[in-house]
């Protein structure tokens, strides 16, 4: 319905991104539900799983999150930029980086070795304020963080620049490798590394405001992985981690984001006409094609070509050839007796949350042979974000709650 009066408002757009920003507060609050004991971090790296980060961020803390979390540096600064004073934790470090504005921001700073402590300490020393690190450690991911054998080099290391006043350790955390499969023996193994290596920084001195593993999957399906504070990202967004451990509905989520284009042209053409580059669909018989004008530039996958899915004029079509860098084409079909004849400016819609009979960002990652993450994040800068249900009221509000010292 909000859709509906959104079109009714707004200037006819070649296509758009609607991101229905109640949905994502009450994802929020469903998340909440499901680790109660726990703070919760909204992730918002990577403009916010491609739903645009600031307004996100704001929804998400009106939803009860108490934490944001960034992958790079300079998405905490934008954070801080947009006015948010929130506890934001950034953990994508390289030498160099923009260690003191962050210090300076009061950003979390995560800590993955004793190179990024210096820079820490360097950056508190030069600003003239205490730098707030987390350690993160690597409990089997194999990726980011310390490995337990250099673990208690920068806990001591840690320590130090503490008793100096350098730095206040507010974090421990690690990150999972396969919480998205349930039962799967690494996480068993991880949950045991990371209280172990937990307990020994304690051991040695460190009290840190929060303790934390889970993503979205370990949140849904692993209580005793909530510790602290989860950190949720996909499922703020509606999207379920897999497919596998259950729908967004299964989890009382609903997708945020809507993928919409108005249909660009309509025509006929005879049966064997070649349609895209390539020619790789060709017509069965006499039919109506529909030039739907998004293309890979606007991060539909090429990858789906043939398959991805389409709701136009009431029905599913799929894309009839190859996906283009600004448009692709749906083949409507031959006009049925008494059938709605679907005209240029009817909408495409590509997927939502699935109600309207649209597809969903998880038909297209089985149609592009991905994970829906990357369908809605990778949606391109050329399709404006259109915010519905913003709640301008309750923002103020946090506004004024959020202000920390
Ligand atoms: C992206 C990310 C998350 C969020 O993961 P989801 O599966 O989207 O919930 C949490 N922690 C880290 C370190 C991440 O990089």
């Amino acid at each position: 319905m909000s859709h509906q009066t959104h079109q009714t408002q707004q200037p006819a757009l070649r296509a758009r991104a609607e991101i229905d920003l109640s949905a994502l507060r009450a994802n929020v609050r469903a998340l909440r539900a499901h680790a109660p004991g726990a703070a919760l971090m909204a992730v918002v790296k990577a403009d916010a799983y491609g739903h645009g980060m600031v307004p996100c961020a704001r929804a998400a803390l009106q939803g009860g999150a108490t934490w944001l979390g960034a992958a790079l540096p300079q998405e905490a600064l934008a954070l801080r930029e947009a006015g948010i004073t929130a506890p934001v934790l950034c953990w994508l470090w390289t030498p160099g980086g923009p260690w003191r504005e962050a210090v300076e921001a009061g950003v979390d700073v995560s800590v993955s070795g004793l190179w990024a402590l210096d820079e820490a300490v360097a950056a508190a020393r030069a600003v003239g304020r205490t730098a707030r690190i987390q350690l993160k450690a690597d409990s089997g991911l194999g990726r980011n963080g310390a490995q337990p054998a250099d673990w208690p080099e920068l806990v001591e290391a840690a320590r130090a620049a503490e008793a100096e006043g350098a730095v206040k350790v507010t974090g421990l955390w690690s990150h999972f490798a396969c919480a998205d499969e349930p039962g799967h023996p690494s996480i068993a193994a991880q949950l045991d590394s990371f209280r172990h290596l937990v307990a020994y920084a304690e051991k040695e001195g460190l009290e840190p405001e929060v303790r934390h593993i889970a993503n979205s999957p370990a949140t849904l399906t692993l209580p005793e992985s909530h510790f602290d504070l989860v950190r949720t990202g996909i499922a703020v967004y509606g999207v379920s981690p897999s497919p596998d451990i259950g729908t967004p509905a299964d989890f009382g989520l609903r997708p945020v984001m809507t993928l919409a284009a108005s249909v660009a042209l309509v025509k006929q053409v005879p049966g064997g006409h070649g349609v895209s580059y390539g020619h790789h669909y060709v017509t069965d018989g006499e039919t109506t094609l529909g030039l739907v004008p998004l293309g890979y530039a606007d991060g539909i996958p090429r990858h789906a070509s043939g398959r991805g899915p389409v709701l136009v004029g009431g029905k599913r079509r799929r894309v009839a050839g190859r996906v283009a860098m600004d448009q692709f084409v749906v083949d409507l079909g031959p006009d049925e007796p008494g059938g709605q004849r679907v005209a240029q400016g009817a909408e495409a819609v590509l997927f939502g949350p699935g109600d309207r009979g649209e597809p969903t960002a998880e038909d297209w990652a089985e149609a592009a042979g991905t994970i829906a993450y990357e369908i809605v994040t990778r949606i391109g800068k050329r399709v404006p974000r259109v915010y519905l249900n913003e709640d301008h009221e309750d923002q103020d509000r946090e506004g004024h709650e959020a202000r920390e010292e």
